[in-house]
């Protein structure tokens, strides 16, 4: 594991998630990171927010994390890219009052779903 990804796993570990998983997310967020993969956050109008009460549901903030490789093009020119010529590698709404670690989770599990990272081999 290197410095990076050593990093990342103690954050995903004091977020509350177990070894196995918070080396899943770590991988994943590297793997994103070396591909260039950029995130992009946004207001979700259309989040069902009946799980909450309606004073929670007024004060509520609900957003969607979009995930996507831009083109070369761009990639090559440092420049925002914009549908259709990214490539999604995922996306998740519905997010409800997300603080920084949450979002940094999120946008690590949709990387996860999306490079698939194996488990790690077990040492005996
Ligand atoms: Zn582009």
């Amino acid at each position: 594991m290197d410095q990076i990804t050593h990093r990342s796993y103690r954050f995903f570990r004091s977020s509350g998630h177990t070894s196995a998983y918070a080396l899943k997310l770590a991988r994943a967020e590297r793997l994103a990171f070396d591909a260039g993969v950029q995130t992009e956050w946004s207001a979700d109008p259309d989040a069902d927010l009946s799980f909450l009460s309606a004073d929670e549901r007024s004060s509520a903030v609900a957003e969607s994390c979009l995930r996507f490789i831009p083109c070369d093009d761009c990639a090559d020119r440092s420049r925002d890219c914009s549908w259709p010529h990214y490539t999604v590698i995922g996306s998740l709404s519905g997010i409800v009052d997300a603080d920084s670690t949450y979002r940094r989770v999120v946008e690590a599990e949709i990387a996860l779903e999306y490079f698939d990272v194996a488990p790690v081999a077990q040492t005996a």
